[in-house]
C-alpha cells in the first residue's frame, strides 16, 4: 500500500540521472496524482546549490512544449514540495544534517508515523558508504518504512558483485532494497508475461517444439560521441546483455509462476536462470564500428584509450537446458552506431512440414519493446483473388494504433511507484544477479584479457546492421530470413 507521510530522497540529485529520469518521473506520477499525500522530495548531493538553482536542474528536462498553463502550474507545485540538502557521501555529520532536515519535514506531518524512500542516483564507488550512512543516520525507527532503490552496475562480475551485495546487505535487508533494471518497467516487458500466460494459442507454441531460434536485440544509431570513457571500462556485454537483455531473456523463457506475487515471479526467473550454462566463446560475436558517412569510430573518440578492444557490439547465444528449451538458441545481440533504434524480440518458429508448401516463409512473433511498441505476428495468408498461393502477411498489434488514449507510462514512473507500493515484482533480486553473472563471468573475463591475450572485436561500418559476420553467425543457429515477398506498407506505419 502507498503510504502517507512519505518523503522521497534523492541522493545524486546533481547527477544525469536524477535530472533525465529520476525527476522527471517523480513528476510525472505527481501530475497523475500517485504519489502519496502530502509527500515531500529531498535532493542531496556534494555541490553546493541554492534551492532556485536545485529547481531549475530537476525541472530541466519536464517536457512542456507548448507552454501549458496547467503543466506549468503543476511544475510550480512540484517545486514547492521538492528541496535540496548539500553534504558528503562519506561523513556521517552531513548525513546528520539531512536527517534534521528530514525530521523538520516530518514534524508537520499529522501521524507520527513516517516513511522514507531512498534513491540512489550515484556512481557504485559511493553506493557503500551512502548505504551505510543513511542506514545508520537517516533510519526511521517509529514504526515508518525505509527503502532504499539502486541503480546499476551490481558489479563488474560474480566476485565483485558478491562483495557490493553482502556489504549492502550488512544496512539493508533484501526486502527494504530495490534494484532497479529499467527494462522490467517498460510496458512491453510487462506485457510478456500477460501475452504468454493469459493467452491459451501463444502459450500452447512457446516451446522447442515450434520454436526455432529467439533473438533478443538492441540496436542504437549513436556511438559514445565523445562520452566512451565510462563505456570502455563496462563494454556492450556488461551494458546491455548482461542486464537487460538477460532480464528480458528470463521473461521469455521462464516457467508460469504459481502467481503474480513477486516471490512467486522472481523464483522462475532464478530457475530459469540456473539452467542456462556460462556462455561459450565459441558463441560470441565481437565488433567494433569504425568511422564511415563522415561519422567518427570508436577509437576516434579522445576520452577512448587508441588502442581499444572494448567490444561496441555482441551478439551471443545461450542455451537453456530444460525440458521446454532444450536445443532453442537465444541469440542476445546489441551495438552502438548502427543502422537503427530499436529492441526488440523475434521469436522465429520452425518450418511447416514439407509437401504442399515448399519454400514458404516462417511465423515470427515480433514484440517490440522499442520504439513505437507493438506485437506482430508474421504469418502466411492465401494472395487475395483467383490464386491458391501463400504470401507473408502479419496479425498486428500496434499499441499507437490500437490505444489511442492511452498514455504509456516511462519505465522508472512505473518502477518509482512499484517501489512505493512495496512490490518487488519488477526489481531484480540478489540470486538473479548471482546466477546473471555466473552466465557471463568467464566470457567477460576472456574479453578482458584474464586468461591471456584480450580477443580483437571485428570491424563494422558506423551506421551499418553490424559486423558483416552477424549474418552467418545467426544463420549457424537456425535463423532464416525469409522476407521475400514481405512488406509492410509505409503508410500503416506506426
Ligand atoms: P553521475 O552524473 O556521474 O553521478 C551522479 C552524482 O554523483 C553526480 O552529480 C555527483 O554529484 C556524484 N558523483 C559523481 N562522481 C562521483 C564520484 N566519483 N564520487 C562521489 N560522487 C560522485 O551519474 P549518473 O549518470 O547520474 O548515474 C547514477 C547511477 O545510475 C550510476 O550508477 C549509473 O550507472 C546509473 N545509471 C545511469 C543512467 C543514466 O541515464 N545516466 C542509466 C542507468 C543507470 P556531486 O558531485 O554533486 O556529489
Ligand atoms: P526486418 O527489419 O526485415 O528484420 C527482420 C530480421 O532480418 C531481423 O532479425 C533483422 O536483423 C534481419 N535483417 C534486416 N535486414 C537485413 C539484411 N539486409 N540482411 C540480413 N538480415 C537482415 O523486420 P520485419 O519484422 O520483417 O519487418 C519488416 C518491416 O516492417 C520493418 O520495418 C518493421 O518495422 C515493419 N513492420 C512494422 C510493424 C508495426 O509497426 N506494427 C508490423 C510489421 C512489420 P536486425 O534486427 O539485427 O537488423
Amino acid at each position: 500500500q502507498l503510504k502517507d507521510n512519505t518523503i522521497i530522497i534523492v541522493l545524486g540529485a546533481s547527477g544525469d540521472l536524477a535530472k533525465k529520469k529520476t525527476f522527471p518521473a517523480l513528476f510525472g506520477l505527481f501530475k497523475q496524482n500517485f504519489l502519496p499525500r502530502d509527500v515531500k522530495i529531498v535532493g542531496y548531493a556534494r555541490t553546493k546549490m541554492d534551492q532556485p538553482e536545485f529547481h531549475k536542474r530537476a525541472t530541466s528536462y519536464i517536457k512542456n512544449p507548448n507552454d501549458d498553463p496547467d503543466i506549468t502550474a503543476k511544475i510550480d507545485e512540484f517545486k514547492a514540495l521538492s528541496t535540496y540538502v548539500a553534504g558528503d557521501y562519506d561523513k556521517g555529520e552531513a548525513f546528520d544534517e539531512l536527517n534534521a532536515h528530514l525530521e523538520e519535514i516530518e514534524s508537520k506531518y499529522q501521524s507520527k508515523e513516517c516513511n522514507r524512500l531512498f534513491y540512489l542516483a550515484l556512481p557504485p564507488s559511493v553506493f557503500i558508504p551512502v548505504g551505510k550512512n543513511i542506514k545508520e543516520h537517516c533510519y526511521v525507527s517509529r514504526g515508518g518504512i525505509n527503502r532504499i532503490i539502486v541503480e546499476k552496475p551490481f558489479g563488474k562480475d560474480l566476485a565483485s558483485c558478491r562483495e557490493l551485495l553482502s556489504s549492502l546487505k550488512k544496512y539493508w535487508t533484501e526486502d527494504e532494497t530495490f534494484r532497479i533494471d529499467h527494462y522490467l518497467g517498460k510496458e512491453m516487458v510487462k506485457n510478456i508475461l500477460v501475452l504468454r500466460f493469459a493467452n491459451v494459442a501463444m502459450n500452447a507454441m512457446w516451446d522447442k517444439n515450434s520454436i526455432s531460434n529467439v533473438q533478443i536485440t538492441f540496436k542504437e544509431p549513436f556511438g559514445t560521441e565523445g562520452r566512451g570513457g565510462y563505456f570502455d571500462e563496462f563494454g556492450i556485454i556488461r551494458d546491455i546483455l548482461q542486464n537487460h537483455l538477460l532480464q528480458v531473456l528470463s521473461v521469455i523463457a521462464m516457467e508460469r509462476p504459481v502467481s503474480f506475487a513477486a516471490e512467486d515471479i522472481r523464483d522462475e526467473k532464478v530457475k530459469v536462470l540456473r539452467c542456462i550454462p556460462p556462455i561459450e566463446r565459441s558463441d560470441t560475436l565481437l565488433g567494433q564500428y569504425v568511422s564511415a558517412n563522415g561519422k567518427p569510430g570508436y577509437l576516434d573518440d579522445d576520452t577512448v584509450p587508441h588502442n581499444s578492444v572494448c567490444p561496441t557490439f555482441a551478439a551471443t547465444t545461450l542455451w537453456i537446458n530444460n525440458p521446454r528449451w532444450e536445443g532453442v538458441p537465444f541469440i542476445l545481440k546489441a551495438g552502438k552506431a548502427l543502422n537503427e533504434a530499436k529492441v526488440e524480440v523475434r521469436i522465429q518458429f520452425k518450418d511447416v512440414t514439407q509437401g504442399i508448401f515448399k519454400d514458404i516463409a516462417r511465423n515470427e512473433l515480433v514484440i517490440r519493446i522499442q520504439p513505437s511498441e507493438a506485437v506482430y505476428l508474421k504469418l502466411n495468408a492465401k494472395t487475395p483473388g483467383l490464386y491458391t498461393r501463400a504470401m507473408p502477411t502479419e496479425m498486428d498489434l500496434t499499441y499507437k494504433r490500437r490505444f489511442t488514449e492511452t498514455n504509456i507510462p516511462e519505465a522508472y514512473e512505473a518502477l518509482i511507484l512499484d517501489a512505493l507500493k512495496g512490490d518487488h515484482s519488477n526489481f531484480v533480486r540478489d540470486d538473479e544477479l548471482d546466477v546473471a553473472w555466473k552466465i557471463f563471468t568467464p566470457i567477460l573475463h576472456w574479453i578482458e584479457g584474464k586468461d591471456g591475450q584480450r580477443p580483437k572485436p571485428v570491424s563494422y561500418p558506423y551506421g551499418s546492421r553490424g559486423p558483416k559476420e552477424l549474418e552467418p553467425f545467426v544463420t549457424k543457429y537456425g535463423f532464416r530470413r525469409n522476407n521475400e515477398g514481405y512488406s509492410w506498407p509505409v503508410t500503416n506505419m506506426a
